[in-house]
């Protein structure tokens, strides 16, 4: 019908337990979103790659995996683990090796109290929380390096190693600077652990301050991972932006997510800046098997994290238009159980179709 509407092929891995109900809904969404407006197509093509056939072939992704990946405009991920097979095993098969090949190396994970949802923090209103979190995506605690010794006997020893080099610490500070420079505040806090951890966090405290210098019109701060997590629940409104390793970003997203009403509406994007390899957009929760199966998961994260795909294939407006659909239906209290509403995934998913076709 639109004949001149752009088409964007989109890889889809739903994975297992709720990331299979909510990339449903997401791409419900996505299809109402760009029927509705026209200026865009969305050629989906799903990927069983999952715990599941794990269990079944022995793999999560072929050998090809990857350069099958790399052909589309934009990967939309789900979530993946059950319990059956050890974590450590589903996140290597399929998510880490996706953000390290296509060179992912930036994480944002925004944090914001949607309209008609709260706080657990008593006193803590929309206008005091409205984070965003940079995360380094490629190297650090999540390096895979290391190794175990002795293993099998009392005297086991295993080694963690992080790896932290200037140039990934550079872009991925540069990136942390740009976003804090577009935002009203133009404020940056960056937490490491530099004072008991003394070579890779001292190097992230020098890389920082030195490509500080390129921006002198951005407000910084420095924070001690252990007292930023007091100053996430005591001060939210003191906090902007943040850069933070792997490991802490991971960690302080959490609670980010809690603290702004529930780990179901937090969205992320594994972003390749360079735009050589397509980015990877997912909620950051996982496939939360007490749930799964019963239609009740949230699917704000995974439309929120929609919403930012589309962004980031061009279209702000549209984005921020899906945006204002979500926060007109949770607005209206039409929301899941976690945001302690009384719906399930489908009558949020339904509310949010019929407010796009209504509003946009
Ligand atoms: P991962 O290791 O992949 O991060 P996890 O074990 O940390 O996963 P989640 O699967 O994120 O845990 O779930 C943590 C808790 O949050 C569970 O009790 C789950 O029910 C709840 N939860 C997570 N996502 C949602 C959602 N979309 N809607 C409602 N509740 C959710
Ligand atoms: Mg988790």
């Amino acid at each position: 019908i639109h004949s001149t509407s752009k088409v964007h092929t989109i890889a889809c891995i739903p994975g297992d337990g709720i990331g299979v109900d909510i990339t449903e809904a997401a791409v419900q969404v996505l299809q109402k979103l760009s029927q509705t407006l026209g200026a865009f197509e969305f050629d989906f093509t799903t990927f069983d790659w999952s715990s599941e056939k794990y269990k079944e072939r022995g793999w999560y992704m072929p050998e090809d995996g990857l350069e099958q990946l790399k052909k589309f405009d934009a990967i939309y991920f789900g979530a993946v683990g059950w319990p059956d097979v050890p974590d450590h095993i589903s996140l290597w098969s399929l998510i880490l090796p996706i953000r390290k090949a296509l060179s992912q190396y930036v994480n944002v994970r925004p944090t914001r109290i949607l309209r008609g949802t709260e706080s657990p923090l008593m006193k803590c209103s929309r206008s005091d929380l409205d984070w965003i979190i940079i995360r380094e995506n490629s190297e650090g605690e999540y390096s895979g390096q290391g190794g175990t010794t002795h293993e099998n006997t009392p005297f086991a020893t295993a080694t963690e190693v992080s790896i932290f080099t200037q140039p990934a610490i550079e872009r991925i500070m540069r990136f942390a600077f740009e976003t804090a420079k577009s935002r009203p505040r133009k404020k940056l806090t960056m937490v490491t652990k530099s004072n008991a951890q003394r070579h890779g966090m001292v190097l992230w405290d020098k890389v920082f301050y030195q490509i500080k210098e390129e921006y002198p019109d951005v407000e910084t701060d420095k924070m001690l991972v252990d007292a930023m997590t007091v100053r996430m629940v005591l001060h939210p409104q003191s906090l902007d932006t943040i850069v933070a390793t792997n490991l802490h970003a991971d960690i302080l997203s959490d609670l980010a997510a809690a603290l702004s009403g529930s780990i179901g509406i937090a969205p992320s994007s594994n972003l390749d800046p360079t735009r050589k390899n397509p980015s990877m957009f997912e909620p950051i929760h996982g496939s939360a098997p007490d749930i799964a199966g019963k239609g009740i998961a949230n699917p704000v994260g995974a439309f929120w994290s929609a919403a930012e795909m589309v962004r980031w294939l061009g279209y702000g407006e549209a984005a921020d238009g899906l945006m204002e659909c979500i926060e007109n239906v949770t607005g209206a209290g039409i929301k899941t159980k976690d945001l302690g509403g009384f719906e399930g995934t489908k009558r949020v998913t339904d509310a949010v179709c019929a407010e796009i076709e209504k509003t946009l």
